[in-house]
C-alpha cells in the first residue's frame, strides 16, 4: 500500500506498526536489528565516526552543532506532539553557551483520547527515539536528558528502559560517546497517568517531583525549564524523525511531504474503521487515502464526521473532510480544525454527536488540574450541560449557554487544556447543532444504532 505513495524510502528505518510493516513481528526492536536497519549511522555521521571524508567547513570528520540544526531546519520538521512548532527553530533557541546545566526532555506523556503513536514508536522502535535525542543533545550542547513516559503504559516503559541499557552497553550513551568528547546521560521517567502532564511545564513540574500543574509562561522552558535551567522539550515522534533526516538530508525529508509540512506523520486512526491502527504517511496525503488504508468505514456504513487531530480538535463533517489533505495547513485553513497529535477519530452515520461530546467533555472535566477558575469550573459546567441534554433533561437555553461557557473559557486559562475543552463544544455546535436541538425537544437522539436512548 505504501509503495503506491512513491516515498516508501521514508519509512524504511521507522517501522512502527507490525500490521503495516510486514518485516516486523514485535521481536526486532532491539539494538542489533536497529543497527541492521541503519540505526545509529546518523550518530556516527555527526560524530565523524562513520569513515566519511572531513567536513569541508571544519577540516575534520563529522558535523558541527550548527550544521545539525541547519539540517533539521531545512527538513521542515514540525513538532509532532500537537503544536507543530518548527523543530530546528526551537533547537536554535537553546542558549548553547549557558555555563550551567542544560536539559533535554522527550515528552512521551501521550494521553490525548485517540492518540497511541508514541506508545508504538517506543515499543517497536525505541532506539530511533534514543538516537534522535542523542543527536539533539549534541546539537544543543546538552549533557543530560529525560524521557517522560505516560504512567499507564507499563510495558512500554520497561521496553524503553531495556533499550536504554542496550544503548549504554554499546557506547551510544554515557561518557565520551563512541570515543568522542561528547557525553550524554539519558534516563526514562515514568509518570502517573495525568493527562495534564503532557503539557510541557506540568511535565517539568512532575519530573521535579512536584504536583503536575502547568506553569505561567513566560518564562518559557528554553530559558527556565527543568530545575530552572534551559530546557528543550520535543515529542517522541519528533525525535524519532531526526536520525532519518541526518542520514538522508533535510531536503529529502522535506520532499516527502509538501511545502511548510515536511516529511511524514503517524496518524492514529480509530473509531468506525475496519482496521484501526497507526499509519505513517507523507504529509499532504488525502484523508480519503488514509481512510482507505484503514480499511474504510466499518460495515460499509456512511461516514458522518471526523475528529482529525485528537479530541481537542473541532469535529469536521464528512463531506468537508473528504476534500482535505492530512497536513497542518489543509486541516486548519480549509477544515477549520487542527492536525494536532494526529489522532483521527472516525465516526459513522450511527454516532450521536451529543453522546460523543458528553464523553469528551467528561474527559476534560476529569483531567482539569483545577488551578484556574475558568477551566476548573467551566469544564465541569460544560460536561453537566451536555450530560443533561444527552439524558433528555436539556433546556432550550442550554445550547446558547454551552456556547457562552465555551467562549468564556477560551483564552482565559493558564494552559491550553481550557481551550481544548471548549473547542470540541464549539465545533459540535457549529456543525451538528440540529442534533442537540432535536434531543432537547424530543428527548431522544435523532440517530440510529448508537443513539442515546432516553426513557420519557
Ligand atoms: Fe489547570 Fe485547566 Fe488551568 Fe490548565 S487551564 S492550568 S489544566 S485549570
Amino acid at each position: 500500500q505504501f509503495q503506491a505513495t512513491g516515498v516508501e524510502t521514508c519509512f524504511h528505518d521507522r517501522h512502527i506498526n507490525p500490521q503495516i510493516y510486514a518485516g516486523l513481528n514485535g521481536q526486532n526492536w532491539g539494538i542489533k536489528d536497529y543497527e541492521a536497519r541503519g540505526g545509529y549511522a546518523a550518530l556516527r555521521k555527526i560524530l565523524g565516526k562513520d569513515g566519511s571524508a572531513p567536513n569541508a567547513e571544519t577540516g575534520v570528520a563529522g558535523m558541527t552543532q550548527d550544521q545539525v540544526i541547519a539540517t533539521v531546519k531545512e527538513s521542515g520538521l514540525r513538532g509532532r506532539g500537537g503544536a507543530g512548532f518548527p523543530t530546528g527553530l526551537k533547537w536554535s533557541f537553546m542558549p548553547r553557551q549557558f555555563p550551567g546545566q542544560k536539559y533535554l526532555v522527550c515528552n512521551s506523556d501521550e494521553g490525548e483520547p485517540g492518540t497511541c503513536k508514541d506508545r508504538d514508536i517506543m515499543e517497536y522502535n525505541p532506539h530511533t527515539v534514543i538516537e534522535g535525542m542523542i543527536i539533539a543533545a549534541y546539537a544543543m550542547g546538552i549533557s543530560v536528558g529525560y524521557n517522560y513516559i505516560h504512567g499507564e503504559i507499563f510495558h512500554t516503559y520497561e521496553r524503553f528502559e531495556a533499550a536504554l541499557e542496550e544503548a549504554r552497553a554499546a557506547g551510544y550513551l554515557g561518557n565520551n560517546i563512541l570515543g568522542s568528547t561528547f557525553s550524554f546521560q539519558l534516563h526514562a521517567s515514568h509518570g502517573f497517568g495525568a493527562y495534564i502532564c503532557g503539557e510541557e511545564t506540568a511535565l517539568l513540574e512532575s519530573l521535579e517531583g512536584k504536583k503536575g500543574q502547568p506553569r505561567f509562561k513566560p518564562p518559557f522552558p528554553a530559558s527556565f525549564g527543568l530545575y530552572g535551567k534551559p530546557t528543550t522539550i520535543n515529542n517522541t515522534e519528533t525525535f524519532a524523525a531526526v536520525p532519518w533526516i541526518i542520514r538522508n538530508g533535510g531536503q529529502a525529508y522535506l520532499e516527502c511531504g509538501k511545502p511548510n509540512n515536511g516529511g511524514t506523520k503517524i496518524f492514529s486512526v480509530s473509531g468506525d474503521v475496519e482496521r484501526p491502527g497507526n499509519y505513517e504517511v507523507p504529509m499532504g496525503t488525502p484523508f480519503a487515502k488514509l481512510l482507505e488504508l484503514a480499511g474504510g468505514v466499518r460495515g460499509g456504513r456512511k461516514l458522518k464526521a471526523v475528529i482529525p487531530g485528537g479530541s481537542s480538535s473541532p469535529v469536521v463533517p464528512a463531506d468537508l473532510m473528504m476534500k482535505l489533505t492530512m497536513d497542518y495547513d489543509s486541516i486548519a485553513k480549509e477544515g477549520g480544525s487542527m492536525l494536532g497529535s494526529g489522532a483521527v477519530i472516525v465516526m459513522d452515520e450511527t454516532r450521536c454527536m451529543v453522546k460523543a461530546l458528553a464523553r469528551l467533555s467528561y474527559f476534560y472535566s476529569h483531567e482539569s488540574c483545577g488551578q484556574c477558575t475558568p477551566c476548573r469550573e467551566g469544564t465541569g459546567w460544560l460536561w453537566r450541560m451536555v450530560d443533561r441534554i444527552e439524558n433528555g433533561q436539556g433546556r432550550a437555553s442550554d445550547i446558547d449557554m454551552l456556547d457562552s461557557v465555551a467562549g468564556n473559557i477560551m483564552g482565559r486559562t493558564i494552559c491550553a487544556l481550557g481551550d481544548a475543552a471548549a473547542m470540541p463544544v464549539r465545533g459540535m455546535l457549529k456543525h451538528f447543532r440540529h442534533e442537540f436541538v432535536h434531543l432537547i425537544e424530543h428527548k431522544t437522539s435523532m440517530v440510529g444504532a448508537d443513539a442515546t436512548t432516553v426513557k420519557t
